[in-house]
C-alpha cells in the first residue's frame, strides 16, 4: 500500500469518538446565543422592543435613535457572552454565507480604549466586496455595494463573534445576494395568499411561507479524504473503482448510526441548539456513511437562514471530529447521492396551514384552493422549477435513478386524485342546490378521512404532496434554498393573484355565490394543469416518453435547463410580483452560468493532473515489475519461458492499451477546454464544457478505473472506495 495511503488508514484507525457532555437538557439551551424576542424582551427598552417587532412583523424601519439603543443593548448582551467582534452576515452569489469580522474595539485616544458598537454599524456596513459574484450589476451601476441588517432574521454569536444577518444589495438598489429577492418573494406570496384567504377567514392578516429541510450528507474520516485530491479540490470523487459491497444489502438506512458518526451528530446538534437552529431528527441514510439532519420546519428566511449557517457549522464541527463532511450531491459514482427536500407550506397569522384539509366543508375548499393553485403554479412553470435547482453537481443526481428525473411533476396520491376527478365534473356557472349538498358532503367534506389513512409515498417524485405540505425533493445538498424558494414562492403568488381576479370577475359578472365562482376557477385549473400530475415510477424511461407527449420540459444538464431563469416569461414574472428587475435576473443566470463552467474546468484540470501525475506513473511502475519478472523469466526458461508468462503478458499489454487511452483522452479534453476558454459568449462555453468537455471524464475515468483493478494494490496511491467508506 502507498505511504500516503497507509498514514491516512493507519490514522483513521486510531481514532476514537470524542465523548460529547450532555449536562442540560436541550430545551434549557435552545437559542442561548441568539438575540431573540427573548433576549429582546430582557435587553431593549420598552420602545426598542416594539420597534423592532413593528419591524419584524410590518416591515416598518427603525428610527436612527433606537438604533443606537439596539446596538448597545446587544453589544451588552454580546459582550456578557465574551465575544469580540461583529460582523455582517450574508449570502452572496457564491451561494456560501459571508463575513467580515470587526472588533468592538476602539481607541479614544490618550491610550485608552473602549468597546463601542453603534447604531450605524448594525444597520448598515460596506464590506469591500468587489470580488464578490454580481454578474456585471456593480461595473454597469455604480461600484459598491453595502449589507443591511435584516431585523426579520435574529442576530446570532458564533464562537466569539455576533453575527447580524443582512441583505447584500448595490447602491442603486439591485440586490446582490440570494435573501433579498427571498424576502420580496415572501411578501408576494404574504399579500396574494392573504388576499385570497380571506374569501374563507376576514381575519386574516398574513399568511407566512413556511420551510423545513432536510439535509443529507456524507462523513469521510479527515484523513482518508485528504489523501484524495479530487475530494479535496471538488468535493467529490472523480475516479475510483466501486467496492464489492456498496449499498447493495440495504444495510445502513436507518441503521444503527457508527459511534463517531454519532458523537459529530450531537456536538452538531448542540451548536445547532444554541443557535437557535431547531435540529430534531437524524439517522443513517441509504449510502454508506451517508446521513441526514432536518429540524422542525420555520418561517421560510429564518429557515434558509439556518440552512446555510447549519452548512458553515457542519464543516467546524466535522473538523474537531475528524470528519470531512461532504454536501456534494454525488461524491460517490455508482451510490446514492445527497439531496435536500424542501418541506413548504403556507401558514396563516391565525394559525391555520392554508395545505392542510380542516375539519369544515369550508376549510377544505380553502385547502383545496391552494392546493390547486399550488398544482397550476408548478405546471404553469415547470422549466423555471427545474432552473431553480439546477448545478454542476446536482445535474449527477437528476435522472439518476436515485433521485428525482430532471422532468417537473407533481405527485398527489389516489385519494386526492380522484377528488380533483370528482371536481373536474362540477357544472359550469351557477350550481344547483341539490349539487352544492353533495359537494359538502361527498367531495369537500371528506377530505380529512382520506388524508388520515392517505400513506401514499412516491419516492421518484420531485414535487410531492405529503399531506400537510409540498415536498420539493429536487433540491440538491449544497444548494442554498433561498434560489428554489424564491422561485416558488413567487410563482405560486402570481397563481393567486390571478385566482382572486377571476374569482372576483366571476362573482361580478356571472354573479356567482363565493363558493360557486371558486369551484368553477378551481374546475377550469384542474383541467388546464392535468399534464403535471404524475403517479407512477418517475425513473422509468416510459416516464420520458409520456412527459414528451404532454409537453413537459426533461432538461438534462444545467447548462440547458438555466435558460428558463432569463426567459421573457420568468423576467415578466419576477417583475411583476416585484422579486426582481430584469438586470437582477441577467445577472444571477449569468453567475450560475459562469459557476457552472468553473466547476467543470476544475473538475476536468484535477482529474487530468491526477490521471497524469498518480495514475500513469503507478502503472508504469507496476508494468515495469511485470517486465523484469518477464525478463527475468525468459533467463531462467529460454525460449519455453512464455509458458510461464501468458497473464504477465496480458497485464503488460492491458497496461499499455489504458495507459494511452487515458493520455489520448486527457489531450483532447485539455483541446476541448482550451478552445472553450477562448469563446467570448458565456452561454456558448457552458454548452460546449457541458457537451464536449466533459464527456471525457466518463472515459478517462473509465480507465483509470480498470487500471486500479489490475495493479498491485500496495503502489496505488489513491485511496480506494472501500477504505473511505467502510474504515471507521
Ligand atoms: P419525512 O418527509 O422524511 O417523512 P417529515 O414529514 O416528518 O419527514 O418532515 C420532514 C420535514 O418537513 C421536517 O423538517 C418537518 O419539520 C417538515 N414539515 C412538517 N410539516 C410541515 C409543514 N406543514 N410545512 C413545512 N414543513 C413541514
Ligand atoms: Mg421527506
Amino acid at each position: 500500500m502507498s505511504t500516503l495511503r497507509f498514514q491516512a488508514l493507519k490514522e483513521t484507525l486510531s481514532r476514537k469518538a470524542i465523548h460529547i457532555e450532555e449536562s442540560e437538557r436541550r430545551s434549557a439551551i435552545f437559542g442561548e446565543n441568539v438575540f431573540d424576542q427573548n433576549a429582546m424582551l430582557q435587553c431593549l427598552t420598552k420602545d426598542a422592543y416594539n420597534s423592532v417587532m413593528d419591524a419584524i412583523e410590518n416591515g416598518s424601519k427603525i428610527d436612527r435613535k433606537i438604533a443606537d439603543q439596539i446596538s448597545s443593548s446587544m453589544k451588552d448582551w454580546a459582550l456578557s457572552k465574551g465575544v469580540t467582534h461583529y460582523t455582517h452576515w450574508f449570502q452572496p452569489l457564491t451561494g456560501v454565507t459571508a463575513e467580515k469580522h470587526d472588533a468592538f474595539f476602539e481607541t479614544v485616544g490618550n491610550g485608552r480604549a473602549i468597546e463601542k458598537f453603534g447604531g450605524g454599524q448594525l444597520v448598515q456596513q460596506e464590506p469591500d466586496a468587489s470580488s464578490f459574484p454580481n454578474g456585471g450589476i456593480r461595473n454597469t451601476f455604480e461600484a459598491r455595494g453595502y449589507t443591511a441588517w435584516d431585523p426579520t432574521s435574529p442576530a446570532f454569536i458564533y464562537g466569539s463573534t455576533l453575527c447580524i444577518p443582512t441583505v447584500f444589495v448595490s447602491y442603486t438598489g439591485e440586490a446582490l445576494d440570494y435573501k433579498t429577492p427571498l424576502l420580496r418573494a415572501l411578501q408576494a406570496v404574504d399579500g396574494a395568499a392573504t388576499a385570497v384567504a380571506k374569501y374563507f377567514d376576514k381575519n386574516v392578516k398574513k399568511v407566512n411561507a413556511s420551510l423545513g429541510w432536510e439535509q443529507e450528507y456524507f462523513l469521510i474520516d479527515s484523513a482518508l479524504a485528504a489523501s484524495r485530491p479530487d475530494i479535496v479540490m471538488t468535493g467529490r470523487t472523480l475516479l475510483g473503482h466501486s467496492p464489492a459491497k456498496g449499498q447493495q444489502l440495504d444495510d445502513h438506512y436507518f441503521g444503527s448510526i457508527p459511534v463517531r458518526a454519532l458523537s459529530f451528530m450531537r456536538d452538531l446538534e448542540i451548536e445547532c441548539m444554541r443557535l437557535g437552529i431547531p435540529v430534531k431528527t437524524r439517522h443513517n441514510e441509504v449510502a454508506p456513511n451517508q446521513f441526514e439532519l432536518a429540524p422542525i420546519y420555520e418561517e421560510t428566511n429564518l429557515a434558509v437562514d439556518h440552512n446555510s449557517l447549519l452548512m458553515d457549522v457542519m464543516g467546524k464541527v466535522g473538523a474537531r471530529h475528524s470528519f470531512k463532511v461532504l454536501l456534494h450531491e454525488k461524491p460517490f459514482a455508482g451510490i446514492n447521492g445527497s439531496g435536500k427536500h424542501n418541506n413548504w407550506s403556507l401558514s396563516t397569522n391565525t394559525g391555520v396551514n392554508l395545505l392542510g384539509p380542516g375539519k369544515t366543508p369550508m376549510s377544505n375548499l380553502q385547502f383545496l384552493t391552494f392546493f390547486i393553485n399550488t398544482i397550476k403554479a408548478i405546471y404553469e412553470n415547470e422549466e423555471l422549477m427545474r432552473a431553480g435547482i439546477a448545478s454542476a453537481s446536482n445535474d449527477h443526481r437528476l435522472g439518476a435513478n436515485e433521485a428525482p428525473p430532471a422532468i417537473i411533476s407533481v405527485f398527489i396520491g389516489e385519494q386526492l386524485s380522484a377528488v380533483l376527478k370528482e371536481l373536474e365534473g362540477v357544472t359550469d356557472g351557477k350550481l344547483s342546490p341539490q349539487e352544492k349538498t353533495d359537494l359538502k358532503l361527498n367531495v369537500v367534506g371528506k377530505i380529512p378521512e382520506i388524508l388520515l389513512d392517505n400513506t401514499d409515498r412516491n419516492r421518484t417524485s420531485p414535487f410531492a404532496f405529503t399531506g400537510n405540505k409540498f415536498e420539493y425533493r429536487a433540491v440538491g445538498s449544497t444548494a442554498n434554498c433561498a434560489n428554489p424558494m424564491t422561485i416558488l414562492n413567487t410563482i405560486v403568488a402570481k397563481q393567486l393573484k390571478e385566482f382572486k381576479v377571476e374569482v372576483d370577475t366571476l362573482i361580478e359578472e356571472k354573479d356567482l355565490k363565493k363558493d360557486e365562482a371558486i369551484f368553477n376557477v378551481l374546475r377550469e385549473y384542474i383541467k388546464q394543469s392535468k399534464n403535471i400530475l404524475f403517479e407512477g415510477n418517475g425513473y422509468g424511461k416510459e416516464w420520458e416518453k409520456e412527459a414528451e407527449k404532454r409537453g413537459l420540459s426533461n432538461n438534462k444538464t444545467t447548462p440547458d435547463a438555466l435558460k428558463a431563469k432569463v426567459s421573457e416569461k420568468s423576467i415578466a414574472l419576477f417583475k411583476e410580483m416585484g422579486v426582481m428587475n430584469t438586470v437582477e435576473a441577467q445577472a444571477r443566470y449569468e453567475i450560475e452560468i459562469e459557476e457552472y463552467v468553473m466547476r467543470i474546468q476544475i473538475e476536468g484540470r484535477v482529474l487530468g493532473d491526477i490521471a497524469r501525475n498518480h495514475v500513469i506513473p503507478t502503472a508504469i511502475r507496476y508494468q515495469n515489475i511485470l517486465i523484469n519478472n518477464v525478463t527475468g523469466l525468459k533467463d531462467l526458461y529460454g525460449k519455453e519461458y512464455k509458458k510461464f508468462a501468458e497473464e504477465q503478458l496480458e497485464i503488460i499489454e492491458s497496461i499499455s492499451k489504458h495507459i494511452s487511452k487515458i493520455n489520448n483522452n486527457v489531450t483532447k479534453m485539455i483541446n476541448e477546454r482550451k478552445k472553450a476558454n477562448k469563446l467570448e459568449d458565456l452561454e456558448q462555453k457552458a454548452q460546449d464544457y457541458c457537451y464536449k468537455v466533459k464527456p471525457f471524464f466518463e472515459e478517462i475515468r473509465y480507465s483509470c478505473d480498470k487500471l486500479e483493478l489490475l495493479v498491485e494494490d500496495e503502489l496505488w496511491p489513491l485511496t480506494k472506495y472501500r477504505e473511505l467508506l467502510f474504515v471507521r
